[in-house]
Order: structure tokens, then sequence, then C-alpha cells
């Protein structure tokens, strides 16, 4: 049975309008007469740098989760699933961080939407999600986020190889610098408790541990048999501090470091990049992080 002539006359309708929207668009790039940046959206801000880097001035980032927000509780609002239906990449962390993501690239409806996972190819390990946290690492996101950008604007392949090459060296140097730090911690104080498990990958790289995690999972408050055991294990390991950071609440942190008779050091940065001008990029942040750390466990800072 064919459908009634009113619903024929409505479907061509949609077929005169889009022919017309598409007929603007291509109107309006080319009379800006040169090619339009790339709109790319991250997930989290310590992305952006990544993204910037290697896109310099052929793509315009922004990230979804705001800088100071948490992304592993984050609630998507209908301003993301309106940037990620006009944008032309994003880039993800995956691992489980953007719980909410899928839903939100659903309800955007843009099939022409690049989905970059930037931990494509590294070794997870026990599901924990902060690779970005091992400067390594980050060098891999580069090349991910690179080859990424290669595939959607072939054009701009010279500048995105010559660009990441140029920052992959910055990596290089500033895992060194962190090393060369973290080297001036007595071995015996290279221990920390932190807040959530954001760490991980940053102390396997730098030889520190993460003796203890307070929040083991985002959302879920520890009961108390639970702090105890931390407050134990702080004792017996010598944990010379309890490191958060700025977008949690300090209450545990503090009530934790009280009963362990241990400093509090809640200004890390690590799934947001801070407003302030000394940790707006992820290079700043971590060196930041690092000065930090390196003197809460008794390093020299300078
Ligand atoms: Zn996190």
């Amino acid at each position: 049975m064919s459908p009634p002539a009113s619903s024929r006359l409505a479907a061509l309708g949609l077929v005169l309008l889009l022919a017309a929207c598409s007929q603007t668009t291509i109107t309006g790039e080319q009379s800006k007469g040169g090619p339009k940046p790339l709109d790319v959206e991250v997930t989290i801000s310590t992305f952006e740098t990544f993204a910037r880097a290697v896109g310099g001035d052929r793509i315009l980032v922004t990230s979804l989760v705001p800088v100071g927000a948490s992304p592993e509780d984050y609630q998507p609002s209908p301003a993301d699933i309106e940037k990620l239906h006009a944008a032309d990449v994003l880039i993800e962390n995956g691992v489980g961080l953007e719980s909410w993501l899928a839903r939100t690239i659903d309800n955007a409806k843009n099939p022409a939407l690049d989905v970059v996972v930037a931990t494509r190819g590294l070794p997870v390990k026990d599901g924990n999600p902060h690779l970005w946290m091992d400067p390594e690492f980050a060098r891999s996101y580069v090349r991910t986020i690179r080859d990424a950008l290669i595939a959607r604007d072939p054009a701009g392949k010279s500048a995105y190889l010559r660009n990441a090459a140029g920052y992959d060296k910055d990596l290089v140097a500033l895992e060194q610098e962190i090393a060369a730090k973290i080297r001036t911690i007595p071995p015996a104080s290279r221990s920390m408790i932190v807040f959530h498990n954001a760490w991980q990958y940053y102390d396997d790289r730098f030889g520190l541990r993460t003796i203890g995690v307070i929040e083991l999972s985002p959302g879920q408050e520890p009961n108390p048999q639970y702090i105890s055991k931390l407050i134990g294990l702080a004792k017996a390991n010598h944990v010379r501090a309890v490191f958060a950071e700025p977008e949690y609440s300090p209450k545990l942190v503090d009530a934790l470091a009280q009963s362990a008779g241990i400093s509090t050091v809640e200004n890390l940065y690590d799934d947001s990049i801070g407003s302030d001008p000394h940790v707006r990029t992820y290079d700043d942040m971590l060196r930041y992080d690092t000065a930090t750390i390196v003197k809460a466990l008794g390093g020299s800072a300078t």
C-alpha cells in the first residue's frame, strides 16, 4: 500500500529543505576563503593541550567537562549534545572514564562525527582510566590524536606530523624533568594515599607507591572500617601526606589525615586542569603536581 499523498508531500518537503540547508553550508564555507578549522571536542580539559599541540590553527578545541569538574560523575547538558551535533572530531579517554558519553553521542545524532578513543592500544591496569597521568602514555595519546586528525583532514597531514613531533619532544623532556625531581624524595617516603585513584600510572612510571585510595568508586563514600584500614596503612608505611583534588570535598581527606597524624595536600590536578595560569596546560599541571608532591614527601622542590 502506498503512503497517503500528504505524507509523500511532507517527505518531498523534507528533501527540499535538506537540499536548501546543504546549499547554504557550501556557500557559507566558500565565502570564508579558506578551509574552516575542524571543530574538535575533547571530554576533559586535560586533553585540550594534546589536541591544540597537534592541531595548531587548523582546529578549534573545546572540552565538554568544564575546568574544575569531575568526569567520573559528570552530568552532560543539552549544550553538550549541541556541541557534539556540530563537531567534526570527539576525543575521549575511554576505559570507563566517561560513562555518560555514549548516550550523549547517540542524542547528538551526528553520523559524521569521528570518535577517537585516546587510550587505544595502551596497557590498562585494574580498569583504571587515568593513563594520561603518565607522560609516556600521553605521547601515545598525542600519536592517536595526530592520526585521527590526518584521517579527517588529509590536507593538514604535514602540519599535524610536524606539530606532533615537536610536542613529543616536549613530553620526553617533561618525563625526564619529573623523574629527576621524584628522585630527590627519600626512597622510604615515596608513598601516597590519594582521594581517588588518578595516580597509579604516574606513580608506576616514577617509582612512587599508591598505598591507599579513599574513594574506590565515583561518589561512593568509604565506610569507617575501610578508613581505619587506610589509617593503619598510612602509619605502617610512614606515609607523609594524603593527596586530593580541588573538585572533591576535603571532608574525608581531612578526617583521615588528622587520625593518621599526617598532612593533607588538596590541590593536585589530574582529571581537570586548573583555571589559574600556572596549571592551565597538561605540562604545567604535571610540573605543578610534581613540585607539590616532592615538597609534601620531603624531596627537594628546587
Ligand atoms: Zn579521575
